[in-house]
């Protein structure tokens, strides 16, 4: 008995540290690399405040979790800057009430920034090993308002639609028009669009009845956005 309640005594003291070491390095990357280049929605700053992001990228990157720049979580695969992903969804203006689609799953990280705000995120990944591992982190971590899938979502995610919000995490050649479909009245998609083998341009597509208008925001760089076929 004692020797359990030790044990678990110094489990805890080792625990605890950690995970408000943790803590403190997610809110100095909201600080320094989030806030700083202008990022103000407070529901935003919040959710990239509580994701532990440490948890979605490989054992050996975890020491580099929360540093200023993509890193490699498999199959050639990245998850995106913190930056990049506090920009994309900010610019989304997503709603506690929404429902959002993701195309390009990777670590789940993204999915689980959308899901610290909204109801119900569906999410697409075409690596089958990347969609089945990112659904069981975020089932561990508790993310039950996210839904993953393995497909290619160049064709998004018929059955769930329309969506408030889509957020595409790969580069486009175009905009795959079954996404502007899927769009609610209303609604935002934010989407690299660009050749895979340079800078692409990060491209705000907005639906108001039949008109869908297009912004060109900021060069970016993203993995490519595979179809089944290049499989
Ligand atoms: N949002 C991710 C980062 C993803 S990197 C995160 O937060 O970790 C881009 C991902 O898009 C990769 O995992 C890649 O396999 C996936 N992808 C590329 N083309 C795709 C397609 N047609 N459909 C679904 N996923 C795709």
């Amino acid at each position: 008995m004692i020797r359990v309640s030790l044990g678990l005594i110094l489990l805890l003291c080792a625990l605890v540290p950690a995970a408000r070491a943790q803590q403190e390095a997610r809110d100095q990357m909201v600080q320094r690399q989030v806030e700083r280049r202008g990022i103000t929605t407070e529901a935003v700053l919040e959710a990239m405040r509580q994701v532990p992001r440490h948890e979605f990228v490989p054992q050996s990157q975890a020491s580099h979790a929360y540093e200023d720049r993509p890193l490699p979580i498999g199959y050639g695969q990245t998850i995106s800057q913190p930056y990049i992903v506090a920009y994309m969804t900010e610019l989304v203006q997503p709603d506690p009430d929404d429902r959002v689609l993701e195309v390009g799953t990777g670590s789940g990280y993204q999915a689980a920034v959308l899901a610290e705000i909204v109801d119900q995120v569906y999410t697409v990944e075409i690596i089958p090993e990347l969609a089945a591992t990112a659904a069981q982190r975020l089932d561990r971590l508790g993310y039950d308002a996210v839904t993953v899938k393995h497909a290619d979502g160049y064709y998004g995610w018929e059955e769930h639609a329309p969506y408030d919000a889509i957020v595409v995490t790969a580069a486009a050649e175009h905009v795959p028009p079954p996404l502007i479909e899927q769009l609610k009245d209303g609604g935002r998609m934010v989407i690299p669009v660009g050749s895979p083998f340079y800078t692409q341009t990060l491209m705000l597509v907005e639906k108001e009845g039949d008109q869908v208008t297009t912004r060109s925001l900021t060069p970016v760089r993203f993995v490519p956005f595979t179809r089944s076929d290049d499989q």
